[in-house]
């Protein structure tokens, strides 16, 4: 079974494809000249060297359906089927006799192809390639068949040829630069777009979501709540006395504590396997100022409880740089079927107001009271009845 091509390799096969247009355009052209007796080739050689054209480029067809061509250091293996390529023309010059002049041209179709995949160096160095061989050919044929060359005309023809290369490849270098820059302004687009949708989501400072991404987290899982009736919950956690905080350390060590905090934050929330920051709709941002979300997809009230209640601690525990120590409060709500977010979250607030008022360092959760008939959802009465839970020592 052949794998299927990812979008590189399906490009080298379209790649492979237009060079093999080319090979039958020259093999077609040579074949027609061949049968009006202008090629210098005899009868048996032919198929030698049709068959010899089939089987290089099928090595470069089953190494790209293959994959194997992936282990290369050029997975394009533009070189080699350049070499290839060359190698063929050549054979076609020494057949050519004297239509050569005409069939030179094929050598200045070839080094397109550089354009796939050369940089500067190497389209000289193809041309180089390109050239020698060529010189090589005309060379032997001088060897063996004096008489057959003329040596001015040559000479010429050599000219030419050298002046047309060196001029592909100066040509084809210069498009190879621009598709280069082109690759590398795509890259520096593709940041900018990956850095600016991370800042449209995060809170600059703390580098957790940010408030707007934590509302629409909010209306997707209710979304998926009302849909499937699944269930969640959400933290709202305060720090406690920060305004004391910032008027003893100043406000750079309150930025840095606000940092630290969040940081504390998503470790603690990920030790707990409740939330994974990483998942769509589970997550944990900064509401405000010195306020925080947390949203728990799939977690009762109970469950967001203890939830706080672990990051309560470990907030309580932890000495922040300069000896600073803090404490928060935090609120917790269920999500009532039917409910709004925005009254899933006053409800959260309101907790965070009872273990406030209850003395702070607490977490406190809103219970909500329904009515008779809980079918009817939508007429859930919520009032502030907490279950204010004093947690601290
Ligand atoms: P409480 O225990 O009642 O929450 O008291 P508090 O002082 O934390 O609450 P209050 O709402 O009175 O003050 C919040 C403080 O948080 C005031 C503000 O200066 C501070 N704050 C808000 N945003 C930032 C911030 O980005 N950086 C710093 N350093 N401080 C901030
Ligand atoms: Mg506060
Ligand atoms: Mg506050």
């Amino acid at each position: 079974m052949l794998p299927t091509l990812d979008a590189k390799q399906a490009l080298r096969l379209r790649r492979f494809k237009m060079a093999m247009v080319s090979y039958a355009m020259w093999v077609a052209l040579a074949l027609f000249a061949f049968l009006t007796g202008k090629m210098d080739v005899s009868q048996q050689v032919v198929p030698v060297i049709l068959g010899g054209i089939v089987l290089t480029n099928l090595y470069f067809y089953v190494m790209i359906r293959s994959g194997l061509n992936k282990r290369l250091t050029d997975p394009s293996m533009t070189v080699q089927q350049l070499v290839i390529a060359f190698s063929w023309a050549m054979v076609l010059m020494l057949s050519s006799d004297e239509l050569r002049g005409a069939m030179m041209m094929v050598y200045v179709v070839t080094l397109m192809f550089g354009i796939f995949g050369l940089r500067r160096r190497g389209f000289y160095l193809m041309s180089a390639f390109a050239i020698a061989g060529y010189l090589g050919v005309v060379g032997a044929e001088y060897a063996f068949f004096p008489d057959r060359v003329d040596v001015s005309r040559e000479i010429i023809m050599a000219m030419v040829l050298t002046a047309s290369v060196v001029w592909c490849a100066w040509f084809g270098s210069y498009v190879a630069g621009l598709k280069e820059s082109l690759r590398q302004s795509n890259t520096e687009l593709r940041e900018a777009v990956s850095n600016a949708s991370r800042m449209a989501t995060r809170d600059h400072l703390t580098q957790s979501f940010n408030r707007r991404y934590m509302m629409e987290c909010l209306s997707r899982e209710k979304d998926r709540a009302d849909k499937s009736g699944s269930i969640f919950a959400v933290c709202i956690f305060d720090l406690d006395h920060f305004k004391a905080l910032n008027d003893r350390y100043g406000h750079l060590v309150g930025d840095e504590v606000l940092s630290a905090f969040a940081y504390l934050a998503r470790q603690e929330l990920r030790a707990t396997d409740v939330i994974d920051l990483d998942s769509e709709g589970r997550c944990f941002g900064r509401f405000g100022g010195e306020e925080f979300m947390c949203l728990l997809p799939s977690t009762s009230e109970a469950g967001a409880i203890k939830c706080a209640e672990r990051l309560r601690q470990a907030t309580e525990e932890k000495v922040f740089r300069g000896g600073v120590q803090m404490t928060l409060s935090a609120g917790v709500a269920e999500y009532v079927a039917g409910e709004s977010v925005a009254d899933t979250l006053r409800r959260a607030d309101e907790a965070l107001y009872f273990a406030k008022q209850s003395g702070r360092n607490r977490v406190a959760s809103a219970k909500p009271e329904l009515p008779e008939d809980k079918e009817t959802a939508k007429d859930v009465v919520v009032k502030g009845n907490f279950s204010g839970k004093r947690t601290s020592r």
